[in-house]
């Protein structure tokens, strides 16, 4: 289930801390799981400026849908369609060796590409290495003054954003500063500067020059589900609300033993007679394997996930016995994994399984139906 209205209510709460700055809403992997086409929409009624993915079939896909807002994609490969991309008006990031086949694209189609140039500031993946960046820029003025491009866009990825004490960002932030001016120096005027994503405009009042960080533009992504980029902070102290519940119902339920192994390679091992619900999502459903003892909430409680996660389902154990019986009214029992308000949270499967909220919400698998609500 995804509640838009939470999108919605993110998104207002988003943009007003990153006011006068615009917001483009990053809608790649599938909204992270929760609905590439439907999300996009929510967001842009809610007031975002902008949409991003990574890919330019994220895009396309987009635009199939209808979708007319600006959309940046900034990841490529040497087969990227850049021709279907410009012929359907979407932003191209540029990190280097994408210009050549954009300005290509773009002569032939006699369109002019929109582009955005990217640099790397510290990350370490795409993005011009520092080095490169003059010969990139200067390139970039020339395929302008041709006509082929416009850049309307300089960008930056931040590295460690998500932990505000750290001095990186400073420094990313200080050799962005200097890359805009570098552009400039060599004629563009770029009016779109940005780097901020959710860890860096949710910190970025916490500084002393907030607009350094927000620029003209903040990209967000996970904060917009209503997830907590932060290790220590909640969703409810960002004032964020979770848009995606992943629940099933009880699908069998049985009383056992002490001394009942659960699951492939009997792992857990009851230690008292006890009642097991079965749950009929598992690894390919997106449940993490590695997730065991994770939590899912049943008729108002939490209980522990037990035993291997497998691949279609998985074991509470409800610690306690017969409640099998049919007034207990386990079977067809909502069971919750994650969600809002009272239910776990993706972040506590994140903890269980080892990962970040991010992958939990992103693997939900296609065999889940996106429910919106
Ligand atoms: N910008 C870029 C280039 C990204 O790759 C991502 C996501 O990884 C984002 C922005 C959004 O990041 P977040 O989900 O932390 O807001």
């Amino acid at each position: 289930m995804v509640d838009l209205a939470a999108v919605r209510a993110n998104v207002r709460r988003l943009r007003a801390l990153a006011a006068p700055a615009r917001l483009m809403a990053v809608v790649k992997a599938d909204a992270y799981g929760h609905g590439a086409v439907p999300v996009a929409r929510a967001v842009l009624e809610a007031g975002a400026d902008a949409l991003g993915v990574a890919h330019v079939g994220e895009a396309l896909a987009l635009r199939a849908a209808g979708i007319g807002a600006p959309v940046l994609a900034w990841l490529h490969t040497v087969d990227t369609d850049f021709p279907a991309a410009l012929a359907a008006d979407v932003e191209l990031g540029v990190s280097g060796w994408e210009l050549a086949p954009i300005t290509e694209a773009a002569r032939a189609l006699g369109a002019t590409a929109r582009i955005h140039l990217k640099i790397d500031t510290g990350l370490g993946r795409n993005g011009a290495p520092a080095a490169l960046w003059p010969a990139l820029v200067r390139a970039a003025a020339q395929a302008e003054a041709e006509g082929l491009v416009r850049v309307v866009g300089v960008f930056t990825h931040l590295a460690v954003a998500d932990e505000p004490a750290r001095p990186e960002t400073r420094e990313q932030l200080e050799r962005f500063r200097a890359a805009v001016a570098t552009a400039r120096a060599a004629g563009l005027r770029p009016g779109l500067r940005h780097a901020a994503n959710s860890p860096g405009l949710l910190s970025a009042a916490g500084l002393e020059r907030p607009e350094d960080m927000l620029l003209d533009m903040v990209r967000v992504g996970v904060s917009l589900y209503g997830l907590s980029p932060f290790a220590d902070r909640t969703p409810e102290q960002l004032g964020l609300v979770p848009a995606m519940t992943l629940r099933s119902t009880v699908s069998a339920v049985k009383d056992v033993p002490a001394g009942q192994g659960v699951s492939y390679g009997l792992s857990y091992v009851t230690d008292r007679p006890t009642t097991l619900a079965l749950v009929p999502l598992g690894y390919a459903d997106g449940v993490p394997r590695s997730g065991t003892g994770g939590p899912v909430r049943i008729q108002g409680r939490t209980y522990p996930e037990v035993g291997r996660v497998a691949m279609d389902q998985i074991v509470v154990d409800l610690g306690a016995p017969g409640r099998s019986a049919p007034e207990h009214g386990l079977l067809g029992a909502e069971a919750v994994l994650f969600g809002a308000g009272e239910n776990p949270s993706a972040s506590a499967w994140a903890e269980a399984a080892g990962t970040i909220n991010y992958e939990i919400v992103t693997r939900v698998s296609p065999r889940v139906p996106r429910v919106h609500l």
